[in-house]
């Protein structure tokens, strides 16, 4: 097998004249996933994004590898099943990037005491999520006093809290997920990934089934020759299956879910915590991440235009009741420093109830034509979610053309790109001329690779300064960006390659003209084009800002503690 370049002017020069096994349409964690399993099963496979990797719902998560308590409370005991079997896995095939998590769940009542009814659904839920699976990380949960509660959130209101339950699951930073695990298709297991390739038709051939994909890139359109094509394009996928099969099949019912980034001096929680909403039946996690923290999610039907979700006054009001309920300093407006929404790709049932209360589980549609549409799911069970697919795929569409050995999915065990060397990154850091925090950072951002991160700096030590000042990112990482994992523009850079854009949009839009003549001379760009480049992600950041009905808030002032 010829391993692919991660590279797009190779990736779109063998989209042209290459025929393939699979194309996948999408490049968020479920396309990701679906074009590695089929790779490393010995597909000849190649997979288009319209926009950037993860630029859809895959990088706007909670970033949760987790089973899901309310979950298991709604009784869908199969999904927190499946997604704690998941969590085991990435916590094995990623160590880099998918960390373990304890989060808290403060319990409340009156006079000291918890209604006997919520303490025993709680205890039931505890002991029936250790049950299903959370006993692999070798750490059950368990009851925590007051002062216990207190230490691991110093901010709970005292006065009501009674004790809490501590458990545990993990995180993940959800667009490096996605471009580890785009690497690790093509420079691993030979699949061509190519991003800014929009689908814009279908072809069949004489028989009816599908036997091409009609993409536009670079103000050019061609086809790509394929014997199966998978739907990945979440949200989106009955626009896909609309040039499939010739009618809209209505079959999404996309659900809203915002974020709010605040400095963590506000809140103080070393773990994560579960918070209940007033008036609402539901509760909303809040996440500390290095210097800040993020509170979310909301959950509300949407029937905006489903390319631009955003984050609402009303949204922003409905995550600061929550917080300042359950939080002794009370976080305004002024004290967010970033947000984001995105759509949760979710399959319409015949309940009309609320979008918290429909299944996260996944759907497998077969066109007549053979497009296979994989929706629903979750980050967590991506790779089960991939599996299931492309054992449809394999079965059903390709049959016989299929090459041997393709039945059955190999990713269980298959390690991510970086996953390999990332022990020893801060151990080496001496050798670079790197500090051990630049390090650590580099390691759980590129694990093994990070070496070549701080190869780089060792060449030029001004790429270990910030990439946005007040923020972790070093220079070098920008680098990396454009030249090994396909970023392209000054918005992939500091929205997903780096969050910088999560946890401080304001400084990110002032840092965007440094970004965009750093990366410049990489993507061969004039002084123009390195411009108009900073503009946009400026005006991405002014309307997503404006949206919230926000005003900018710079870090040195959200950081200051006095
Ligand atoms: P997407 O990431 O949207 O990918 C689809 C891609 O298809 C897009 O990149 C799009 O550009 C591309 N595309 C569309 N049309 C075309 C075309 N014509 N040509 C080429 N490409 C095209 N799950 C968890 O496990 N843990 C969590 O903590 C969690 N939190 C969440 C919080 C929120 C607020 C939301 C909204 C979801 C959350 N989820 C979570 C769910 C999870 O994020 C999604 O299930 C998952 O990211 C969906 O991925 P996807 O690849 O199916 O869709």
């Amino acid at each position: 097998m010829t391993l692919a370049a991660f590279e797009r002017a190779t990736s779109l020069d063998r989209l042209r004249h290459e025929t393939f096994d699979l194309v996948v349409i999408g490049g968020g964690v479920t396309g990701a996933g679906v074009a590695l399993d089929a790779a490393s099963r010995g597909l000849k496979v190649a997979l288009v994004e319209r926009d950037d990797f993860s630029s859809g719902t895959s990088s706007k998560s909670s970033k949760l590898i987790h089973g899901g308590l309310r979950y298991l409370q709604q009784g869908d005991v199969k999904l927190v099943y499946e997604a704690l079997a998941e969590r085991q896995r990435l916590l094995t095939n990623a160590p880099h990037l998918v960390k373990l998590l304890p989060f808290l769940l403060p319990m409340f009542g009156k006079g000291g005491v918890i209604p006997a009814k919520i303490a025993r659904l709680l205890g039931t839920a505890m002991w029936g999520y250790d049950l299903t699976g959370g006993f692999k990380v070798g750490k059950l949960h368990k009851r925590v006093t007051k002062s216990e509660a207190l230490e691991y959130m110093p901010t709970l209101p005292a006065k009501n809290l009674v004790s809490g339950y501590l458990y545990f699951d993990a995180a993940a930073d959800d667009s490096r997920l996605v471009v580890a695990i785009c690497r690790t298709a093509a420079l691993h297991h030979g699949a061509v990934m190519a991003n800014r390739v929009t689908v814009t038709g279908l072809t069949q051939g004489a028989a009816g089934n599908v036997n091409g994909v009609t993409v536009a890139a670079d103000g050019d359109e061609f086809t790509i020759a394929t014997n199966a094509v998978v739907n990945a394009a979440g949200v989106w996928a009955d626009r896909v299956r609309t040039l499939d099969e010739g009618t809209d099949p209505d079959s999404m019912r996309p659900a809203k879910g915002v974020h709010l980034t605040v400095p963590h001096h506000l809140v103080r929680n070393t773990i994560a915590a579960v918070i209940p909403v007033p008036k609402d039946r539901r509760s909303v996690f809040v996440v500390p991440h290095g210097e800040f923290t993020y509170i979310g999610t909301t959950d509300t039907d949407y029937d905006g235009s489903i390319d631009d979700p955003q984050c609402t006054e009303d949204d922003i009001d409905y995550l600061l009741s929550a917080i300042n309920a359950n939080n002794v300093n009370t976080i305004t407006r002024d004290d967010i420093v970033g947000t984001w929404a995105g759509l949760r790709p979710l399959v319409k049932s015949a309940s009309s109830g609320r979008t918290a209360d429909l299944s996260r589980g996944h759907n497998i549609h077969r066109s007549p034509s053979g497009v296979v549409t994989i929706t629903g799911g979750k980050l967590t069970t991506y790779r089960h979610m991939a599996a299931d697919t492309v054992d449809e795929v394999v079965s059903e569409v390709l049959g016989a053309r299929a090459p041997r050995g393709a039945k059955r999915s190999v990713t269980k065990k298959l390690r991510l790109r970086g996953a390999d060397g990332y022990q020893s990154v801060t151990a080496a850091a001496r050798g670079y001329g790197v500090t051990n925090a630049v390090a650590d950072h580099l390691a759980n951002r590129f694990g093994g690779e990070a070496r070549a991160v701080m190869a780089m700096i060792k060449d030029d030590p001004t790429l270990a300064e910030p990439l946005v000042p007040g923020l972790p990112y070093v220079r070098a990482e920008a680098i990396f960006a454009v030249r090994h994992e396909m970023a392209r523009s000054v918005d992939d850079v500091l929205s997903r390659r780096t969050r910088a854009r999560l946890y401080g949009r304001a400084d990110s839009a002032a840092a965007a003209d440094a970004v965009a003549e750093l990366i410049a001379p990489e993507l061969g760009w004039s002084a123009a084009e390195a411009a108009a480049s900073a503009a946009e992600f400026r005006a991405l950041c002014e309307h997503e800002r404006d949206a919230a009905g926000l005003e900018d808030v710079l870090l040195g002032t959200a950081l200051a503690t006095v």
